[in-house]
């Protein structure tokens, strides 16, 4: 396995129409899409910049993974995606590399991406996302 890219940087934050004034009006990205993503309470919103992407993440409940992170440590970086041409090959190798996967298995991603979280424990406590897209 190798990572191909950067695919996106997965922010955290309190209010998504704030924070987009500030990339869009102050750092001139445009909004790619938003999309809500029941499954992990949260709305999306993707900005493309270059080959990657900035993804803005907002809880839509109190309860929920981002919620929790932002009460935890406040808004900013909550996870790094890297691009990979084979998700289940991915999360098999990782295992046979020793790492802790949060997921064992492919979950939906924001834009159709199929997705897995590896444990921070496993990767020097930053939060890594295995994405493979179409
Ligand atoms: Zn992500």
């Amino acid at each position: 396995m190798k990572a191909l890219k950067v695919d996106h940087i997965g922010i955290a934050v309190k209010n998504l129409e704030e924070t987009l004034q500030f990339y869009e009006t102050v750092l001139g990205l445009e909004l790619s899409g938003t999309e809500v993503v029941d499954s992990q309470k949260v709305k999306v919103a993707f900005l493309p910049v270059g080959d990657t992407e900035i993804e803005l993440l907002e809880s839509t409940d109190e309860d929920g993974p981002i919620a929790r992170f932002i009460e935890k440590n406040g808004e900013g970086i909550q996870h790094i995606a890297f691009r990979v041409d084979d998700i289940e090959e991915a999360i098999q190798y990782m295992k046979d590399k020793g790492m802790k996967m949060l997921d064992e298995k492919p979950r939906y991603g924001a834009g159709g991406a199929q997705i897995a979280f590896v444990h921070p424990k496993s990767s020097h406590r930053v939060l890594i996302e295995l994405s493979e897209r179409k």
